[in-house]
């Protein structure tokens, strides 16, 4: 079997989204998969739309996501000589022609045609007239006017297009720049791509290209079709739910490895698996598992994902992680060792980098001002007594172990007659300024005692005032 070479190739018109990662993501399993090459395209001919900063951006989310390629990124905008000797083969067979149709003339015979209720397609004006290819000159394919063309998509099974239904498209605008149809083809041949996966958004591209590989006589890649991700409602992706860049996960705090196994389910299925290590994607996927229908943006399920990937994360990578989370909070240069001890507090309870980083505050700094509910209920002038109490019997600890902390709570509740929970709750207001928080041995521990004496003494003050 030849190796498998597959490519994604976006335009760096707009930063990568879930839709681009998706699609990337899909053409890099089957490629791992297979022990063969993932190539990296950037289809920037269109000059007016591309931005340079998009090209980075998309590159700087592929390496995030962990998408690595093996070639590129190729850049169209430096093959135009390639797009020239193809068109010359084009015409030397004359397959293609040259047309010199001015646009505003166009536009009056699309409107025309429109006019009459009939489909605007090109006329086949400049079709017979064997003009010279000359500076302002486009090129047009010359279609075919009967037949069918055919192809069995590795994902929607086969599709057939009426080549009557395809007008005489443009290869080469009058700039003499490539366009997207023609542009790809002679890049998939001169690539040896053997697969092409992308969006069914480009279904009636396909024959269109196939056409040309047909009057080129070269051998077609592969298609396979996605489908695309749908918003919750099965409407389109909104900016609400899930069109967004794919580095504003990264700054909302998701993991890549969740983004990641996330998006391998959207549309692909192993068994009732939800949870796959980067290794088991690529040793199980293939297109026969990809369903033909769109997938349902879910952020709950990706939020399930990134809790399950924090949990998993080794404390010293999550450390250096919430590092860079806890800088726009103000919390910056935090001490790594510090750091360390704080993060196994936060593992489980944390969905995303962002909340952990929320969470972790009140490690770094004061808690107040203290949370309104939590002051109402726990830092009153009838809890006064008892944190006083327990800052004198803190006080008096040697130090703040888990043992000895067991057993003064203990011996309060024994002696007050009161629940742990009536008893530690002030503690937690004081200290976090929350009522909710990881448990509070913990908290003391890491604190320290002088910090939690100062900050329950903090809470006293704030009761009297
Ligand atoms: N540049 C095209 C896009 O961004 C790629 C289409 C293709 O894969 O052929 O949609």
């Amino acid at each position: 079997m030849p190796l498998v070479r597959t490519r994604f190739s976006p335009s760096p018109t707009g930063s990568l989204h879930l839709g681009g990662a998706h699609t990337a993501l899909f053409n890099w399993l089957f490629a791992r998969h297979h022990l063969g090459v993932f190539i990296l395209r950037i289809e920037d001919t269109d000059r007016e739309r591309s931005e340079e900063r998009y090209v980075q951006e998309i590159l700087d989310a592929l390496i995030w996501l962990g998408l690595n390629w093996d070639e590129g990124p190729h850049r169209q905008s430096q093959r135009l000589h390639l797009y020239r000797e193809y068109i010359q083969k084009l015409l030397e067979v004359g397959a293609a022609y040259c047309c010199d149709c001015p646009p505003a003339d166009l536009e009056a015979r699309r409107q025309a045609a429109l006019a009459k209720g009939e489909k605007p397609r090109y006329d086949g004006h400049c079709r017979d007239r064997r003009l010279k290819l000359g500076p302002r000159t486009a090129v047009r394919f010359r279609t075919p006017q009967t037949g069918t063309t055919i192809w069995r998509d590795l994902i929607k099974g086969p599709i057939a297009f009426d080549n009557q239904e395809l007008d005489d498209l443009v290869l080469t605008r009058a700039d003499g720049l490539p366009t997207y149809n023609f542009a790809v083809v002679v890049d998939d041949i001169t690539m040896e791509v053997t697969h092409v996966i992308r969006g069914d958004d480009h279904i009636p591209n396909t024959p269109r290209q196939l056409l040309i590989y047909e009057a080129l006589k070269a051998t077609p890649p592969q298609f396979a079709h996605m489908p695309l991700i749908l918003g919750k409602d099965r409407g389109k992706l909104s900016k609400r739910h899930g069109a967004l860049s794919i580095l504003a996960y990264l700054e909302m705090g998701f993991l890549p490895e969740a983004l990641v196994n996330y998006l391998a389910r959207l549309g692909w299925s192993h068994g009732d698996q939800e949870i796959f290590t980067r290794g088991e994607l690529m040793q199980y996927f293939s297109l026969e598992q990809v369903t033909k229908a769109a997938g349902e943006f879910d952020l709950d399920k990706l939020r399930w994902l990134n809790s399950h990937y924090i949990k998993e994360m080794p404390t010293p990578e999550l450390a250096r992680l919430l590092k860079y989370y806890l800088a726009p909070l103000g919390i910056t240069d935090p001490d790594p060792a510090y750091l360390t001890r704080v993060v196994p507090t936060l593992k489980a309870r944390s969905k995303t980098m962002v909340v952990m980083a929320e969470k972790a505050g009140f490690f770094f700094r004061d808690p107040r001002p203290y949370d309104e509910n939590a002051v109402n209920k726990f830092l009153t002038p009838q809890t006064t007594p008892m944190l006083k109490e327990i800052f004198r019997r803190l006080e008096g600890l040697a130090e703040v172990s888990e043992e000895a902390l067991n057993e003064l709570f203990n011996d309060l509740a024994a002696q007050t007659g009161l629940k742990m929970i009536n008893l530690a709750q002030p503690v937690r207001v004081a200290l976090t300024g929350q009522t909710a928080s990881p448990g509070l041995f913990d908290i003391i521990n890491i604190l320290g005692k002088k910090e939690t004496l100062k900050r329950i003494n903090n809470a006293l003050s704030f009761i009297q005032t």
